[in-house]
């Protein structure tokens, strides 16, 4: 969790807690996903922890480690619909997954990294956006609609810039 015991069933932040929000370490949509959690754990078996939470185009994406992708989804989806309810937004989760940065991509992404092209950004760029080296991720053309929305996500977790290109 990205906030601490007290705070989870509070709706007020402790100071800890809010220098770690004003630092940038945990954002509001951290608490939010945090706070849902735990009021969904009390009343029943909703045991999971989450990796990392951002929000793009109205929808809530939580970051979850392989193991607990069953149980956030739950039994027909039960558990995410729930956190869905209660963030009043859909939410999607996304697995992160160990291992190559192409593994990590389709897993992030549920379709076929085709090959990653690797951009070096001008001293200019790099100071702006704040990495050097952006991908150009190559997927089949027939997942453009379900990966594309996916770029600025994909590219938070990852923490670079993420292009996707069709062919
Ligand atoms: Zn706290």
């Amino acid at each position: 969790m990205k906030i601490c015991k007290v705070c989870l069933s509070s709706d007020i932040l402790c100071a800890g807690c809010s220098r770690r929000l004003e630092d940038g370490k945990i954002t509001k949509t951290d608490i939010d996903i945090s706070r849902a959690i735990h009021k969904i754990s009390r009343e029943k078996d909703f045991n999971v922890d989450f990796l990392q939470g951002e929000e793009d185009n109205g929808k809530v994406f939580v970051i979850v480690e392989s193991r607990h992708a069953a149980k956030f989804i739950g039994p027909g989806g039960r558990n995410i619909k729930k956190l869905s309810e209660m963030l009043r937004k859909p939410v999607k989760m996304l697995e992160k997954s160990e291992g190559s940065e192409k593994h990590m991509i389709e897993k992030l992404i549920g379709a076929p990294v085709l090959g990653i092209n690797k951009v070096y950004a001008s001293q200019k760029a790099h100071k702006e956006n704040g990495s050097r080296e952006s991908f150009k991720v190559r997927v089949e053309k027939r997942y453009a609609r379900t990966t594309q929305p996916l770029a600025g996500v994909v590219g938070k977790i990852l923490g670079r810039k993420i292009s996707f290109v069709f062919e």
